[in-house]
């Protein structure tokens, strides 16, 4: 017998993900009622990933649900918000019970980890498309906008970058696989979310994004809304040995607007570095200084062998023909 919709939602997302003290009302009605913490701003967030633009057809249902709450909490890391609340508008071809079984449980293992309640939602039929909006609370004065860093300030990057880039040029058949290929697949598929440094960088970093777009689209926000430009030195970009052999080979591009890295890019002026590098060291948070904030704008990567160069590789951009 075919499911109805109201069946999907009893099932499948009602009871999806653990309850919090703040949710007044959660999924069932025309809203939920949510209760913010006082003196707290609300920090939103929203990304859509669509069939055949973002995840190739065919794509695990699970990796799915993970990426497109971790895309998410991405954005709220950025910020250095705490993760709260979820609503998820899920466009399906048809009732397919076993793929949202498995959506659903890729989705909440990633919810339950971070404390994240989803609230409510909308489901539709049609060309499979996820939209998921997050919500998270930041102290106002402590939040970490892309317009805050100076000349000078060090520029600071999460984890490693270009796995996710290098593991689609290699599912795309464009890169040799070699005995990596798993390690970068997990890092397109599953993406982590830079919460807990996020949260450790409020107050302490003068500016950070995301790195969704490719390292140096993202960074050319960040100099464009600190009216600032960089310096990269290349050796330094924190890379995994599959990235670090692209790139002795010449080839940048992975590293440098691949895309799809979700590592924190933050800067931070000099007399912080040092008790912020403690504060990560204890918390088993990985960083890497890169480069620096300069005055005069744009963006000069400096090559290992010293040769500085102007020529900027773009990121992804869905408009740029
Ligand atoms: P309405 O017709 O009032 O807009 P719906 O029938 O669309 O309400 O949804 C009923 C309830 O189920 C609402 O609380 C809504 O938030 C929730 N819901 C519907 N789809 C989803 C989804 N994909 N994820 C989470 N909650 C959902
Ligand atoms: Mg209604």
């Amino acid at each position: 017998m075919p499911i109805s919709e109201f069946d999907l939602i009893r099932q499948y997302f009602a009871d999806a993900t653990a309850s919090r003290h703040d949710v007044l009302l959660g999924i069932g009605d025309d809203c939920a009622l949510l209760q913010p913490p006082a003196g707290a701003a609300l920090a939103v967030s929203m990304d859509t990933l669509v069939e055949g633009r973002h995840f190739l057809p065919g794509s695990d249902p699970e990796s799915l649900g993970h990426k497109a709450l971790a895309v998410n909490l991405s954005d709220l890391a950025a910020m250095g918000a705490d993760p709260a609340w979820a609503t998820l508008a899920l466009t399906l071809p048809g009732a397919d019970t076993a793929w949202l079984g498995a959506f659903m449980r890729g989705f909440a293992a990633l919810a339950a980890e971070y404390g994240v309640q989803l609230v409510g939602g909308d489901t539709t039929r049609g060309p499979l498309s996820i939209t998921v909006q997050v919500h998270g609370f930041v102290d106002p004065d402590s939040a970490l906008k892309r317009g805050g860093g100076k000349a000078g300030d060090l520029l600071f990057l999460s984890g490693s970058i270009g796995d996710a880039g290098l593991a689609l040029l290699r599912a795309q058949g464009a890169a040799p696989s070699d005995a990596e290929d798993g390690h970068l697949r997990e890092r397109l598929d599953r993406p982590i979310p830079r919460v807990t440094l996020g949260r450790l960088l409020a107050g302490r970093a003068s500016a950070a994004i995301d790195v969704s777009d490719g390292l140096i689209a993202d960074l050319e926000h960040v100099c464009t809304a600190s009216v600032t430009g960089a310096r990269v030195n290349l050796s330094s970009l924190p890379l995994s040995p599959a990235v670090a052999t692209e790139c002795a080979r010449g080839n940048w591009q992975p590293a440098l607007s691949g895309g799809d890295d979700y590592e924190l890019l933050f800067s931070i002026s000099p007399e912080r570095v040092e008790s912020l590098l403690s504060i990560c060291l204890e918390a088993g948070q990985q960083i890497k200084e890169i480069g620096c904030l300069v005055a005069d704008s744009g963006i000069v990567l400096v090559y290992p062998d010293g040769r500085p160069s102007e020529e900027i590789p773009h990121g992804f951009d869905h408009f740029r023909t």
